[in-house]
């Protein structure tokens, strides 16, 4: 007799586990069905998120961060460093550290929550009377029975055709998170986030860094004001980023990585390299779900197709995070994931896909929440701006970072807040009060009226509300 759950959840990355957690906090059954593996072939839950994403790649920026630091910017506190070094192998060894805490933490939720691990491939038999069978295929194989199932299988890194990843020359995030002595030279195609913090963190120890991007633009989905500004930092960092490239021929040898390619301006170039990390994009990940077997439906990308609910096509299946429509983001699947475990216990759970902050975890940081001003501009929505630099934020002085600034558009005639959008230090933790502000619907005048703290670099939102209204009383 296969055991029976109300729930199975096929996938164990941030919006599988969150949704496991979830459904059993509710009363619910549940059973986690994941297939990632460590480097001892045991389970390893988190996905690519806690393996091969956020976490190992910002504990890298962390440790390259400091050595950016200590190279370069504590002598302006009177610090001096004598003999600077990195062991880049402590470095790569303390991230697996960071992840295996992680790992073991999920598997640690699980038991309190008491949802039920499988470690193995996860796949579909067929519908049947209680739900849907799941074959489970580890070190050993068996089936399971949910009355609900949700897909949370993530994605998988896209490679430049004809060229496929061997982690060794012709990096994918995999591989890149896995280097393990800094290259001379490292190449990388694709100056989108994954690109951008990469290519920072082997800038930072050392290594010759040149960027390959296809679109014209640097950043394209950020606001405009915003991407120039990082722009600017990045040029100044020495991080190299040709725009409006044209990739050609990719060859490896013993020596390393050539890649012809056609410059913007339509010259014929070579960029010879150690390594070539490729960061152009991610595709869903349905592989060996056998989705055929239930009929499953998938789009032209191979996404599950599923409504603003996250149902699919069939009843009791779900799916939720990089597997479905919407930004690959780890809070996004999580929010998917919290979202359709509510439903499942006839709860309303909800998603506002409006305020989803994003992230690069770049120095200066960027990150954002809402709408462009060129998207604004494009739906016609008539808006007023504010922004407020760092260089007059007190706390951003004393810190010694003064790169950026706080640009806050709110609309014209209601002054609802409609985007804000930073490039600066912490920009990652300022985003926080912007999403809260604009989950409330709240105008730029009460974030202007909110006292904050001094001195702080939240100062600085105030201000830019502020500036909205034409006030600002620091600059
Ligand atoms: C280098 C890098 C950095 C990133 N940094 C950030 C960041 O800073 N912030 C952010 O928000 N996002 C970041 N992301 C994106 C983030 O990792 C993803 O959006 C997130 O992991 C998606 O979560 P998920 O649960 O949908 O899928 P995943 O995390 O991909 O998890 C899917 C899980 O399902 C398992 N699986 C797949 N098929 C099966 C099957 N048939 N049976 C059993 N198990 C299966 C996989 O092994 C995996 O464990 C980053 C991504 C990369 C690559």
């Amino acid at each position: 007799m296969s055991k029976q759950f109300d729930v199975i959840v096929i996938g164990g990355g941030p919006g599988g586990y969150i949704a496991a957690i979830r459904a059993a906090q509710l009363g619910q059954n549940v059973a986690c069905v994941d297939e990632w593996k460590n480097s001892q072939g045991g389970p390893a839950l988190g996905g690519t998120c806690t393996n091969v994403g956020c976490i190992p790649s910002k504990a890298l920026l962390q440790s390259s961060e400091h050595y950016e630091q200590a190279s370069h910017h504590f002598a302006d506190h009177g610090i001096t460093v004598k003999g600077l070094s990195i062991d880049v192998a402590k470095m790569v060894a303390r991230k697996d550290t960071v992840v295996k805490q992680n790992n073991d933490g999920i598997q640690y939720l699980f038991k309190k929550n008491k949802v039920s691990f499988f470690h193995g491939r996860g796949s579909f038999v067929k519908a049947s009377a209680d739900g849907y069978e799941i074959k489970v295929a580890g070190a050993t194989e068996e089936t399971i029975v949910g009355r609900h199932i949700i897909v949370a299988t993530g994605s998988n890194a896209r490679a430049l055709p004809g060229t496929p990843f061997d982690e060794e020359l012709i990096l994918s995030n995999d591989g890149a998170l896995r280097i393990n002595a800094a290259p001379k030279k490292l190449g990388l195609i694709g100056a989108g986030v994954i690109g951008l913090e990469m290519g920072s963190v082997w800038r930072r120890l050392g290594t010759d860094v040149t960027i390959l991007e296809g679109l014209p633009t640097l950043l394209g989905v950020v606001d405009e004001q915003i991407a120039k500004e990082a722009k600017k930092a990045f040029d100044k960092q020495g991080l190299k980023i040709e725009l409006g490239v044209n990739v050609g021929e990719i060859k490896t040898s013993k020596k390393g990585v050539t890649v012809t390619y056609t410059s913007a301006k339509g010259e014929a170039k070579t960029l010879e390299v150690d390594k070539l990390i490729v960061s152009i994009g991610r595709s869903p990940n349905t592989t060996g779900l056998n989705v055929e077997a239930v009929g499953l439906k998938l789009d032209e990308r191979g996404a599950i197709v599923v409504d603003a609910d996250c149902k699919t096509n069939l009843p009791g299946v779900w799916a939720v995070g990089d597997v479905v429509r919407g930004p690959m983001l780890a809070h996004k699947a999580e929010e998917e994931g919290v979202a359709v475990a509510e439903r499942i216990a006839g709860q309303h759970g909800h998603v506002n896909f409006q305020t989803i902050p994003w992230v690069i975890y770049t120095s200066p940081e960027i990150a954002w929440v809402g709408r462009t001003e060129q998207q604004l501009k494009a739906d016609g929505v008539a808006y007023k701006a504010g922004t407020f630099p760092f260089l007059a934020n007190g706390r951003a002085r004393a810190l010694g970072d003064t790169t950026g600034m706080v640009k806050m558009l709110a609309d014209a005639k209601t002054d609802e807040i409609l985007g804000v959008h930073i490039v600066g230090p912490m920009a990652s933790e300022l985003i926080a009060e912007c999403v809260m502000a604009m989950e409330f619907r709240a105008s730029s005048e009460d974030i202007a009226r909110i006292c904050h703290a001094h001195p702080s670099l939240s100062e600085s939102t105030k201000e830019a509300a502020l500036a909205v209204d034409k006030r600002t009383l620091n600059f």
